[in-house]
């Protein structure tokens, strides 16, 4: 790095902010869904509000993955190659951590997040792709989530503890640590070795470790609502990868006795801990009862997520609503024409975008649902289709539906949902079309949330942490149907800003008993769009765009990330 720009960089505290995946923009594949986007929101916000903040993640040479669907809808993964020179600097500064007793190279690129405002958040992209490193050390940067417990725990190592060196080695002085999930725990296990307490005469080796001190400077995010779904370490691994680098008795201590637990790490060495909707925040407190755990429901970064038709008319009425999103609240300034024109022309580029990739044709005419995220069991994709002759009787020639999601290479219940939407794709074909489309990443998610009229989620609750999509689609005036979990219990006002599907249940509880469930939310989601949906979207266009602004002027006036990074700011940094 230039001393000049080293020197611009670093020349106040920051707030150092660390994740295993960060998405910034469709080109850079450095993340596999809506935590890898939170994140890069997180950073754009943080710019534009030039906040001192600094990002550290890992670089994925060969990304997540890219999804390959053959015509029954069965998944191929394939790697994403892309090239960091293409976007970023690297960076001559070198560090080492320690993996299985070796010394392993980590080198940095970096990206520079610019806001118009004159803000810039520098984010470092880690690598051990080196010719010091052997082989397999210098595949531990390649993908992510990819390999198995000893290559993910070897990844933590170098984002937690290598990123927590660079930062050092760069000349940062870093007042707040912010662990964007357990993936990131083991920067705060480096920084208790750099806290030791000077103390003469110890009865218990323990004290000298100062446990305080770190919990003082580290932030903890959590977004995993189920028990089973937390990162964690047999103690044999651990000891084998990683060693001792303080005395196993004190990390047992921290993470967990039986294994380590990367949240658990997290939580003993965090001051602030929050989940990410309120909802989560008390799923959370059920799980960890010692811990005082706070919400700060999630937001979406509103420039990044709203379609060129819907920036045209914010820039005409709501000028400066960028970077002063509550400014949607006078969306009513906007006439109704106006909004429905920016909606058809943002329908009409997602028809197009449909058929230059799929063989299906849709209509901009007709009502359109969208479904995308990852596509994984508790998501329950397949809900719609649990009556197919109520659904048939309610949409023939009167609604299609648009899918997009990968599932992860191991994650075989996730692929066989993709198969599933395929078989049901063929059987209604000509009554109700439906088109999944592959490979889906940041630009389609926007294409998708600013061309459908509902965007349709269908988690089991309560494992929607928050759930970011409906979000986005809220910013171009496209009404949420969902679930009550994660954040729609929040932003949900009924017939005003979007519909729910089945009961709101105040148990914090994950039960597996999820088949009632699913038969009463399918009733209720079948009955809403037959009965007041569709008969508004067709017969009442003016009430329809009423809603249309109600997303906008409530959910997006809060939902978005420089709300959430002001949260951040007042309750959790600068305390
Ligand atoms: C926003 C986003 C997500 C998150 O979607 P959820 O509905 O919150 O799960 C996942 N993937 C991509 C590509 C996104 O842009």
């Amino acid at each position: 790095m230039s001393p000049e720009l080293l020197q611009r960089l670093t020349e106040e505290p920051k707030i150092a902010y660390f994740s295993m995946e960060i998405g910034l923009t469709a080109e850079i594949p450095t993340y596999s869904g809506g935590l890898g986007v939170l994140a890069g929101d997180t950073i754009k916000s943080a710019a534009d509000l030039a906040l001192p903040m600094v990002a550290v993640t890992l670089i994925d040479k060969r990304g997540y993955f890219r999804q390959v669907l053959d015509k029954n809808g069965r998944q191929t993964e394939e790697p994403e190659e892309w090239k960091p020179s293409q976007f970023m600097k690297l960076l001559p500064d070198k560090i080492s951590v320690e993996i299985e007793g070796r010394e392993v190279l980590v080198q940095s690129w970096l990206y520079e997040v610019k806001s118009l405002t004159g803000g810039n958040v520098p984010v470092f992209f880690l690598d051990t792709d080196m010719p010091e490193n052997g082989a397999d050390d210098r595949e531990i940067t390649a993908s992510l989530y990819g390999g198995d417990r000893t290559y993910r725990l070897k990844q933590e190592i170098v984002l937690g503890i290598g990123g927590a060196r660079m930062l050092r080695r760069l000349g940062f002085e870093i007042k707040k640590y912010h662990m964007n999930e357990g993936h990131a725990s083991l920067l705060a296990l480096e920084l208790l070795k750099e806290h030791k307490r000077d103390i003469e005469e110890v009865w218990d080796e323990r004290l000298v470790w100062d446990v305080e001190k770190v919990r003082g400077l580290c932030v903890f995010t959590t977004h995993t609502p189920v028990e089973a779904g937390h990162d964690k370490f047999p103690y044999d691994l651990v000891s084998k990868v990683l060693g001792e680098p303080i005395p196993l008795e004190v990390i047992k201590d921290l993470g967990g006795r039986d294994s380590l637990n990367m949240t658990l790490l997290a939580l003993n060495l965090s001051r602030y801990i929050n989940g990410v909707a309120k909802k989560h925040g008390e799923v959370s407190q059920d799980m960890f009862p010692g811990y005082k755990i706070h919400a700060i429901t999630n937001g979406v970064h509103s420039y990044t997520w709203t379609c060129e038709s819907f920036k045209k008319i914010y820039d005409k009425y709501l000028p400066g609503w960028a970077n002063e999103p509550e400014l949607f609240v006078r969306v009513g300034r906007i006439p109704d024409e106006e909004i429905w024109a920016a909606h058809m022309e943002a329908k009409k580029i997602l028809a197009d975008f449909v058929k230059a990739g799929t063989d299906i044709v849709i209509n901009p005419e007709l009502f359109t649902i969208g479904f995308a995220r990852r596509a994984t069991a508790y998501k329950r994709p397949d809900l719609l289709f649990t009556d197919m002759d109520r659904l048939l009787k309610i949409g023939r020639g009167r609604l299609q539906i648009i899918y997009a999601g990968k599932a992860h290479p191991k994650d075989e219940a996730g692929k066989w949902l993709i198969e599933k939407i395929f078989a049901i794709e063929e059987k209604l074909s000509g009554s109700i079309d439906i088109a999944y489309l592959p490979n889906y990443n940041m630009d389609m998610a926007l294409k998708l949330v600013s061309g459908v009229d509902v965007w349709l989620n269908t988690p089991k609750r309560p494992l929607e942490a928050s759930g970011t999509s409906g979000m986005k689609a809220s910013h171009n005036g496209v009404p949420n149907f969902s679930v009550l979990d994660g954040w729609w219990i929040e932003g949900h006002i009924e017939g005003f800003t979007g519909w729910s599907i089945g009961p709101y249940h105040s148990g914090n509880h994950f039960s597996e008993s999820g088949g009632q469930d699913d038969s009463k939310d399918a009733e209720d989601l079948y009955d809403k769009l037959e009965d007041i949906i569709l008969p508004t979207y067709y017969n009442d266009r003016h009430r329809w765009i009423r809603i249309m602004q109600n997303a906008i002027g409530k959910n997006a006036y809060y939902f978005n990330s420089h709300r959430m990074m002001r949260r951040y700011v007042t309750e959790a940094y600068i305390r």
